[in-house]
């Protein structure tokens, strides 16, 4: 990947005249946002505290460093901003928003520990944003060059083929503790970012994304911002979604005061009106693109363009209990696409179908799909949040029916979560001779004075995995049509209960549960 070209970003960054052009005029060298991934305990935070250090001794003018979320380091005469916050949970939360946060992903392997199941993840999520990877090979300290080698091959198995092995991905060996290889992994960084050409014209509209944000009793409202176009300054009105505010001051990661910040700065804001989300993106103006920006973005279509243009393709996180029916899946689906429409499985993994499976589903626009494995309930109320359409199987030829629907462009996901659901666990008699159902909310949420079927006996078709075009029909039909006129979830009366929560269910007209029955919101 790094070859040809040279540094391109040695010129400073022009603070822009008033009334600057509008952009698309003066484009202007910005430097790379990067942020750090990889698996826990790898060495993520102690390598971004390395980075830092080689630039606070280098540079004894720079006052006392505090934590803002993101700092800035210079390097061969080349500015980089790094996100402070290592992980590609902090990093799919930020890109839920649909802002694009990040420019490179250094992604760091212990080479003592080498890939493991978190790595595999932070590719999928560098993939999904469609950003270049350095990779750094840390604790080089306590391994020998033949664990860096097999890191390399481990790397390969995930499609992550490196420099020295002919192919596009740049690696340098790291001691976040010795410091070694630190600065030789700044240069790549530079070099990678070098070929991106990043230019944003500082006299445009401002584009800033919060990457932090906090409520300081003394301080009020704090965040921290990465400008990515336009420059920021003292006394310009802020929103960022439904927040509103005007900038009081803006300091860096040095605790300087500084009187305006350029694109790809990190810079701490005081004067919102009130705490700003993670991922919002913040303009001069109340526009309606950043009040949108305080929704999280939903997946409306989940057949994504590629870059070429001439493809679309689904993006397909794939949980199954065991490795072989992994393999035997993605095989499968493999075989489903055509030419122009194809299946590209993001993650593969054994094992539950997690809050990460749902946040790189989001980010990425794609759906989880699972096989013999649960949906965890905390899973499953991020998937309803976020938009995302999440189901799990017990047949191989449910999942690939599915697959193949949704790669048709039916929404058959979505469909299904126009029918809330609920089973019955218990039944209690009240004084007044009421029966109250006690049931686990499986799917969508259950609202007060909602109507209801009741289905007993075969379950229905859903709760096997299979999509039905009016969601709740069962093979037998409903043994009750009611309205819920009670409903409360412990001793709370509640407005409405969601997945994987329990709650009681008093419907009217009045109708003796039984255990087991299922209850359909129609
Ligand atoms: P994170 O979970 O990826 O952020 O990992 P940390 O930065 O917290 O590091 C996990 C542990 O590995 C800590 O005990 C670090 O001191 C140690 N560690 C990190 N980098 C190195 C390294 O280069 N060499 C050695 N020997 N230990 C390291």
């Amino acid at each position: 990947m790094v070859k040809s070209k040279t540094n391109n970003q040695k010129t400073k960054q022009p603070v822009p005249a008033k009334g600057g052009s509008a952009s698309g005029g003066n484009q202007s060298p910005r430097p790379p946002v990067v942020v750090v991934l990889g698996h826990i305990d790898h060495g993520k935070t102690s390598l971004l505290d390395a980075i830092r250090k080689t630039q606070v001794a280098a540079k004894e003018a720079g006052g006392i460093t505090q934590k803002i979320g993101a700092y800035q380091v210079e390097t061969s005469g080349r500015k980089i901003t790094f996100i402070d916050t290592p992980g590609h949970e902090a990093f799919s939360k930020m890109r839920e928003r649909g802002a694009r946060v990040a420019d490179v992903a250094v992604l760091v392997v212990a080479a003592n520990d080498g890939v493991k199941p978190q790595t595999v993840e932070a590719i999928a999520h560098a993939k999904a944003a469609e950003i270049p990877l350095v990779v750094a090979i840390n604790k080089v300290d306590l391994a020998s060059p033949q664990d860096i080698t097999k890191v390399k091959g481990q790397l390969v198995k995930e499609g992550v083929v490196v420099e020295d092995q002919g192919g596009e991905s740049p690696a340098v060996a790291v001691s976040a503790t010795t410091g070694q290889g630190v600065p030789e992994l700044l240069e790549m960084i530079g070099l990678v970012a070098d070929l991106l050409e990043l230019k944003s014209d500082p006299a445009g509209e401002l584009e800033a994304i919060v990457i932090e944000s906090s409520l300081s009793s003394q301080q009020g409202p704090l965040a921290t911002l990465v400008v990515k176009k336009g420059t920021l300054k003292v006394g310009d009105p802020i929103f960022a979604g439904a927040v509103a505010g005007k900038v009081k001051a803006l300091i860096d990661d040095r605790s300087q005061r500084l009187t305006g910040a350029n694109p790809g700065d990190p810079v701490q804001v005081l004067g919102f009106s009130a705490v700003p989300a993670v991922g919002a993106t913040v303009s001069s103006q109340e526009s309606v693109v950043s009040s949108r920006a305080e929704e999280p973005s939903r997946p409306t279509d989940q057949l994504t363009k590629q870059p070429d243009n001439q493809t679309t393709s689904l993006n397909v996180i794939l949980r199954a209990d065991t490795q072989g029916s992994l393999e035997a899946i993605e095989a499968a689906l493999a075989g489903l696409g055509t030419e122009v429409k194809r299946i590209n499985p993001l993650l593969k993994s054994v094992g539950p179908i997690a809050d990460s499976d749902i946040r790189l589903a989001a980010v990425s626009k794609g759906v989880v799909l699972g096989f013999n494995v649960p949906v965890g309930s905390s899973a499953q109320r991020l998937a309803d949040d976020l938009g995302v359409g999440v189901r799990s199987f017990t047949i191989i030829y449910e999942l690939l029916e599915v697959a193949e629907k949704l790669l048709s462009g039916a929404q058959v996901l979505e469909e299904e979560k126009k029918a809330p659901e609920a089973e019955v666990l218990a039944t209690f008699t009240l004084h007044s001779g009421d029966v109250v159902a006690g049931v686990r909310v499986l799917n969508g949420k259950i609202k007060y004075r909602d109507r209801i079927n009741v289905f007993r006996g075969a379950p229905t078709r859903e709760a096997v995995g299979v999509p039905t075009e009016a969601s709740g029909a069962g093979e037998e039909g409903p043994v009750h049509e009611g309205r819920i006129r009670g409903l409360k979830v412990g001793k709370d009366e509640v407005q409405e209960a969601k997945a994987g929560q329990e709650a009681g269910i008093l419907i009217k007209p009045d109708f003796e549960f039984k255990k087991g029955d299922r209850i359909v919101v129609i």
